[in-house]
C-alpha cells in the first residue's frame, strides 16, 4: 500500500526497524562466504568485487550499528560493512528453503546460521561497501564515509543545545534546516512534515525566529513521532519498504499531515494542502501552520 506520490527514501525509523531485526541474528557471527550478484551493488566499493569478498571473508561482525539512514557492521578488523539503502535496498534473512529474490544483488552467510543475509535491491540506488572506522570524536567508532553525518535525535549522545544553537544561526527555512543531515540526521520528508504539523509550524519559518523554547518543543515533537513510528514497525510509503522478515511498518495510518492532501486537519478540519518543496513536496495545514509573513 501506497500512499505517497513522491519517491521516497527510507528515513531513521525505517532504517532502525531494520537494524533492530538484524542485530540479535548478525551480532558476533562470523562471515563463511559472500556472493555477489549484480556488481552495480558494490558500486562504492571502489577496490572490486574481489576485494569486497576477500575483505569480509573470515570476519567476524561485532554488532549492528546505525546513524540518521546510514547502517553499518563494524567487524573484528577496524573495518565495517556499510548498507545504504537508497530507494528501495532491504536487507533480508529470509527461511533458508526460500529461493532467490528476482533482485537478489549480495548474499552473505555465516558460520553456524542457517539464515543468510540478503542484500536485495530492485532500482540499485543503494549499496555496500566495506570502510575504515574512525574515531566518532566522543569514545566510539563511525565508518569515515558516515563521519561527516549529524548525530540523530534518537542518539544517546545528540547535544540539544548545541543543535538548538546551529539551528537558530541558519538563514534558511526551517525544514530545509531539518533535512540538512550535517545539521541533524534521520529525518527526511515524512517525519519533517509530521514534526512541523505538531508543533504548528510552516516549513518556510526562518530557523533563526525560532527560540530555544520553540527548538525544543520541535526537537520533542519530532522524537515522539520517530519513536510512535518504530513502534508500529515504521512508515509502509513504499511496497519496497520492509522488515528482515519481509513485512511491512503500518505507522502511514497515523500519518497526520505526510501525503493527506485534501483530507481534514484533524485538529481544525481544513483540508491539508501540498505544496512544491525543494524538487518534492510538503503538507501542511492552511490554518494550523501559517505562511510567515516575513518568510
Ligand atoms: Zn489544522
Amino acid at each position: 500500500m501506497a500512499v505517497v506520490t513522491d519517491a521516497t527514501m527510507p528515513e531513521l525509523p525505517e532504517v532502525e526497524v531494520v537494524r533492530r531485526g538484524l542485530e540479535p541474528y548478525l551480532r558476533e557471527r562470523r562471515i563463511d562466504g559472500v556472493s555477489v550478484h549484480h556488481d552495480r551493488a558494490i558500486r562504492r566499493h571502489l577496490a572490486g568485487e574481489r576485494d569486497f569478498i576477500d575483505a569480509l571473508t573470515g570476519r567476524q561482525v561485532e554488532t549492528v550499528s546505525r546513524r540518521g539512514k546510514y547502517l553499518w557492521l563494524p567487524l573484528d578488523d577496524g573495518r565495517a560493512l556499510v548498507a545504504h539503502l537508497g530507494m528501495s535496498g532491504q536487507l533480508l534473512l529470509p527461511p533458508p528453503d526460500q529461493s532467490d529474490e528476482t533482485h537478489l544483488r549480495v548474499r552473505l552467510s555465516f558460520a553456524g546460521a542457517d539464515r543468510d543475509l540478503r542484500f536485495v535491491d530492485q532500482r540499485t540506488f543503494g549499496g555496500l561497501f566495506v570502510d575504515d572506522l574512525v574515531d566518532d570524536g566522543d569514545g566510539g567508532a563511525v565508518p569515515a564515509s558516515v563521519a561527516h553525518i549529524a548525530r540523530d535525535p534518537l542518539d544517546p549522545k545528540f547535544d540539544d543545545r548545541e543543535f538548538s544553537r546551529a539551528l537558530r544561526a541558519r538563514d534558511s527555512g526551517i525544514k530545509r534546516a531539518l533535512l540538512d543531515q550535517s545539521l541533524i540526521s534521520g529525518i527526511g520528508n515524512i517525519y519533517a512534515d509530521e514534526a512541523l504539523w505538531r508543533g504548528r509550524l510552516h516549513y518556510d519559518r526562518p530557523a533563526r525566529t525560532l527560540n530555544s523554547r520553540q527548538v525544543a518543543e520541535l526537537l520533542g515533537h519530532v522524537r515522539d513521532v520517530m519513536t510512535e513510528a518504530l513502534a508500529e514497525g515504521g512508515t509502509s510509503f513504499d511496497d519496497l519498504y520492509v522488515d528482515v522478515n519481509g513485512s511491512s511498518g503500518y505507522f502511514d495510518r497515523s500519518l497526520q499531515a505526510y501525503g493527506r492532501e485534501g483530507e481534514p486537519c484533524e485538529r481544525c478540519g481544513r483540508p491539508i494542502v501540498r505544496e512544491p518543496f525543494m524538487n518534492r513536496s510538503s503538507y501542511r495545514c492552511p490554518t494550523c501552520q501559517r505562511r510567515p509573513r516575513s518568510a
